[in-house]
Order: structure tokens, then C-alpha cells, then sequence
């Protein structure tokens, strides 16, 4: 009988080939045409081409009507590689700086063991999105009716996290990641001689007061017990040093937990942006993106799969979500479920995600796959009745 060890050199090598041929997000063609083939090759039902280049392989077993989902994310980042592995980066300035190569290995390795056992009873949708660094590619599936098509009482993610010492996984009930809101304002003057002010309103001027206005939101407008980020971090303006610019652009992030709290920090800024620009003799505008929503986990499936994790690996409660954002969101959204972090933790000093000397840690594949097969066997467990 061959053993989940007996599956790790080939999926190391399945890791290490998808780590050398990044793909960027709705580019994942190599990508999913390799997981597909590797499903089809172990007989599961695979659907392609949902949300542009996901997947879905579906394994049934018994005859219970329950489901779940796994999922795993394919894409790679904009990011030069600087690691120096010998499977490092073939594509220059694409790179898999965030493990997303080793969610796939891991979650095919569980499609890979237990299409062999079958120690359960009902279907398992194991789902691999494109596009989940900023492109929304979890929506996209979801848009494409991912939970219509193969309906899950409950879906997981898990993603590496360095943070966690190689064999813990954390979660949390409620929120774990956060909303990530882009913001991008630009105040309209009708520039002017830098020598004669006087009939020329200071769009820089302007911004530099709107910038410090922004900076005092978090401060000054949300309850102290609540959790919020607002960083202005770019300004562009100007050409020339005489000259007064006609018009300042400013862009940001908000990050946040609470819609409450997203709310009213995107009124406030509307509110002192158009303040500030009048007060200037300025028009303003103002492109107000949240592209992704927090990612909230259902409370009663991150206490399961808190006590399923506790079976395979060190199991820790998340003391506090992070305000990274992950688009596992719009499908916690769809369909009750949890994020775990697998702990990926390589020492200190090593390099954190989106790193370009980052690698994903091999040694946490076994674990990773161990945990998705744990969540399929107690939660489809073949003892209990539909
Ligand atoms: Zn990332
Ligand atoms: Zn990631």
C-alpha cells in the first residue's frame, strides 16, 4: 500500500516545475493543464475553464449528499526572483513569491491519496482558482456559478504563512484577513508661474494638506477599539521647478475588518477631499476601488477545523487576523468555510511573503496534505449519516 511519504518526491518535483514556469493571474494555462492532467490521470471528473483558467476536480465517493470544497490558489507575482534555487524562475519577473506553487502540490497530493483510500463518504470539489494577487479571481468562479455547479456544505483554503514555526496551523472565528480598498484622488487646478502664487491655487499645497488630514481618519474618526490602516502611498505632480502643477494625483490603501468601519472611512475621505480642494479653489475626484471584501470565517468551521487540525499538526487559535487581504473572501462569501495558515516558519530572518528571496518550504507539504485529508475524513467522515 503506497503511504502519503511514498506521494512527496513526486509532488516536490510537481512543486519545483510549476515553481520554475511561474504564471501570472488569468495566465495560468501550463499551470492548469498540469493539474488537470494529474487529476485525470487518478480518475477524477475535471472541469476547466471556470473564472478564465480555474479548475475544478471532483471526487465522489458512497452515497451521501455532502460535499466540501478545497481550494487552492495558482498564480505567481510580478516580482524579479532572487533566490538562486536551482528550480528558480525560467520566466523573468514572474515568480511564485507566495507559495501559491505549493498550495497546488499540496492539495493535488490530498486529490492524489484519497482518490486511492476513499475513506469517506459524499464529494470533495478540490477547486484551484487563477488570479488571487489583486485580479479577483475567486470572484470570477464564484460569478461563474463555482457553488451552483459543485455545491460544498463547507470550503476551506489554506495558505503557508511564515509568520507560524513549519507544522502549526492557526485560524480564527470571524475575521482573519482583511478588506483592501484602493483610493486615487486627483485635485484639478489650472497651474500657473511658481512666481506669482497669488493667481494660482497650490494643487501641491493642497495635497499636502489632504494627505495630513487623511493620516488623522484612523485616529480621529473610528472607535479606538476598532482595527484600521489608511496609507497614502504615491503622489505624483509636477515637471518643472518654476512651474505650479495643474493637478496632483494621490493614491492609497484602507484596510479594515468591519463594513462599519470601511464605510465610514470612505466618507470621510470623500468628505475632507472635497473639503480640502474647495478651500483651494481645486475640483477633486475621486476613484474609490474595494476590491476585496475581509475575509470572514463562519465560526462553527474554524472551531472544526481547529479541532480536525489539532489530528495532524499543532493547532493554535489566531490571536488576531492580519490586514493582508486574500480573495478566499468572495468565496467565504458563497459558502460557509474557514482560512487556515499553515506555518511555514523557516527561522528568523527568513524571507516573508512576497519576498523575492521567499520559497515555499517543502518540508510542510506532508502537513498541508495531511490536513486537507483530515478535513475530508471527519467532516465526510463514512460512519456518519447524511
Ligand atoms: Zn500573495
Ligand atoms: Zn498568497
Amino acid at each position: 500500500m503506497t503511504t502519503i511519504d511514498d506521494l512527496l518526491p513526486g509532488l516536490i518535483a510537481f512543486r519545483r516545475d510549476i515553481h520554475a514556469h511561474p504564471e501570472l493571474g488569468f495566465e495560468e494555462k501550463r499551470t492548469a493543464a498540469a493539474i488537470a492532467r494529474e487529476l485525470r490521470a487518478i480518475g477524477l471528473e475535471v472541469h476547466e475553464g471556470i473564472g478564465g483558467t480555474g479548475l475544478v476536480g471532483v471526487l465522489k465517493n458512497g452515497t451521501s449528499p455532502r460535499a466540501i470544497g478545497l481550494r487552492a490558489d495558482m498564480d505567481a507575482l510580478s516580482i524579479h526572483e532572487q533566490t538562486g534555487l536551482p528550480y528558480a524562475s525560467c520566466t523573468h519577473g514572474v515568480f511564485h513569491g507566495c507559495g501559491h506553487d505549493g498550495h497546488v502540490a499540496m492539495l493535488l497530493g490530498a486529490a492524489q491519496h484519497l482518490a486511492r483510500t476513499k475513506a469517506f463518504d459524499g464529494t470533495v470539489n478540490f477547486i484551484f482558482q487563477p488570479a488571487e494577487e489583486g485580479l479577483g479571481g475567486a470572484r470570477e468562479m464564484v460569478a461563474e456559478g463555482l457553488f451552483e455547479r459543485f455545491p460544498c456544505d463547507r470550503v476551506f483554503a489554506l495558505h503557508n504563512w511564515p509568520d507560524l514555526p513549519a507544522g502549526t496551523v492557526a485560524t480564527r472565528p470571524g475575521p482573519i484577513m482583511g478588506a483592501a480598498d484602493k483610493f486615487e484622488i486627483v485635485l484639478t487646478g489650472k497651474g500657473g508661474h511658481a512666481a506669482i502664487p497669488h493667481n494660482t491655487p497650490d494643487a501641491i499645497l493642497a495635497a499636502s494638506t489632504l494627505v495630513t488630514q487623511l493620516n488623522s481618519i484612523v485616529a480621529r474618526c473610528i472607535p479606538a477599539m476598532s482595527s484600521a490602516v489608511l496609507s497614502v502611498t504615491q503622489i505624483h505632480a509636477g515637471h518643472a521647478h518654476n512651474v505650479l502643477p495643474a493637478e496632483v494625483t494621490i493614491v492609497g490603501t484602507v484596510r479594515t475588518f468591519d463594513p462599519a468601519v470601511q464605510d465610514t472611512i470612505e466618507a470621510r475621505l470623500r468628505e475632507m477631499t472635497h473639503g480640502v480642494a474647495a478651500s483651494f479653489g481645486l475640483t477633486s475626484a475621486i476613484d474609490y476601488d474595494r476590491y476585496y471584501p475581509a475575509t470572514i470565517n463562519d465560526a462553527d468551521a474554524a472551531a472544526e477545523a481547529l479541532q480536525i487540525a489539532a489530528g495532524v499538526a499543532t493547532a493554535q487559535l489566531a490571536s488576531e487576523p492580519a490586514f493582508t487581504s486574500e480573495d478566499f473572501a468572495f468565496m467565504l462569501h458563497a459558502c460557509k468555510g474557514a482560512y487556515l495558515w499553515l506555518g511555514q516558519g523557516c527561522g528568523p530572518g527568513s524571507p516573508p511573503l512576497h519576498n523575492p528571496g521567499y520559497d515555499f518550504n517543502d518540508d510542510i507539504l506532508a502537513t498541508g496534505l495531511r490536513l486537507h485529508v483530515a478535513l475530508v475524513e471527519a467532516l465526510l467522515g463514512a460512519d456518519e449519516k447524511a
